[in-house]
């Protein structure tokens, strides 16, 4: 199709440079990325401490999530490849964004969710979009260890983020932050689940600041990395993550054998980038810490009531960290910080609604009952 040139045409196309895309590829692309990076105004203004603070709204993207960008990436090599099925296991936004792609590409996806534990909209997304859904009596760190079983017995590619190129995907959302701020912030908080996002965005910025990550942080997509490639800005955020309290491995120190949470999409015990993730923290001079599922939903109406922001209660825990940690000094004053909202709030509409206490009038249709109940409430 003949677009005009300068076309938005998706994030392979924009940072191709820096991407493992080489010219014979067939693109597979729903025109993810370039999603927008929201002032919180009030939330800044409130927090004090001269701060501002910019949401990443990754919620924008095609399938409502982050994994678009890495997805894009990884079925686009996998087809390069030859590959005619991919697999994956998921909390729910991995297999959406894994089906919608597949769908693309006219591949055959599979993905294994956990028993109960998804939100609604997700498991909408890749039954419609044609994978092959299969449920599993466990959690997604068991579905994790089963598909990486299962691709050494068949001839499937994984579209975990083990695959470094989800990964190479991921690491634009801190290049596009860096071009929209003209600098990269001072912070960069994000939630922490399988710990993949926050490694991406650890090799994006120190790619921009033309500094290789050390091979911890590079490590294993070492040799899918287009690298160097001319600094664009002269230094890096600090890395700061955020687990929930119920599944907070990172927190504790090692895996944790039952997670629980609320925020689904980070209901993980035994997070498969473990090393790269402590190695962007670390080089960062970042940290990790965790929020109860309560400050999750609180932030989350926060976000919602305040800024007109829906984001999922897992995307909600960067700014409600952010903000405990602001309130507790740890922030330098005058910051400029940036946090992933990594989902869409519509993707689980049951928790938005079980915890907006307000809910719906109930009025008969008559103009004087309809005035009367505005009246009070104005
Ligand atoms: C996948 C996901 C996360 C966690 O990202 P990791 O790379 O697994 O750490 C957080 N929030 C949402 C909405 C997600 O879909």
């Amino acid at each position: 199709m003949n677009l005009r040139p300068k076309h938005y045409v998706g994030l392979l196309d924009r940072y191709r440079d820096r991407l493992p895309v080489t010219p014979d590829m067939r693109i597979i692309s729903l025109v993810e990325g370039n999603t927008p990076l929201i002032p919180l105004e009030k939330l800044s203004r409130e927090a004090g401490h001269e701060v501002q603070i910019f949401a990443k709204f990754e919620g924008l993207n095609p399938t409502g999530s982050f994994k678009d960008r890495g997805m894009t990436m990884a079925v686009t090599q996998a087809v390069h490849e030859g590959t005619r099925a991919i697999i994956c296991a998921s909390t729910g936004n991995t297999s959406a964004a894994a089906a919608a792609y597949a769908a693309r590409a006219g591949v055959r996806a599979f993905v294994l969710i956990p028993e109960g534990k998804i939100a609604l909209g997700k498991l909408a997304q890749a039954m419609i979009q044609g994978a092959v859904v299969v449920q599993i009596e466990g959690n997604f760190d068991d579905g994790m260890r089963i598909v990486k079983e299962m691709a050494d017995a068949a001839p499937i590619a994984i579209v975990n983020s083990i695959n470094p190129y989800r990964l190479q995907g991921q690491k634009t959302a801190a290049f596009e932050i860096v071009d929209e701020l003209g600098r990269a912030p001072d912070y960069h908080c994000i939630p922490v689940g399988n710990a993949g996002n926050i490694s991406a965005y650890w090799v994006g910025f120190s790619e921009y600041a033309g500094i290789k990550p050390r091979t911890a942080a590079c490590g294993f997509c070492a040799e899918v990395c287009r690298f160097p490639q001319p600094a664009v800005t002269d230094s890096r955020p600090i890395m700061l993550g955020y687990q929930a309290a119920g599944s907070a491995p990172f927190v504790r120190g090692g895996p944790v054998e039952h997670p629980e949470t609320v925020a689904t999409a980070i209901r993980i015990g035994n997070p498969q980038s473990w090393d790269l993730a402590w190695a962007a923290v670390r080089e960062s001079g970042g940290w990790v810490d965790e929020c109860t599922d309560e400050e999750i939903l609180q932030v989350q109406k926060l976000l919602a009531e305040r800024e007109g922001v829906f984001c999922e209660p897992a995307s909600a825990i960067a700014v409600g960290g952010l903000l405990r940690d602001i309130a507790r000094g740890k922030i330098k004053p005058g910051s400029l910080i940036t946090c992933t909202l990594t989902g869409h709030g519509l993707k689980d509409p049951d928790t938005a609604i079980k915890q907006s206490h307000s809910g719906v009038l109930r009025i008969p249709a008559q103009t004087d009952a309809v005035k009367r109940a505005i009246l009070e409430r104005m």
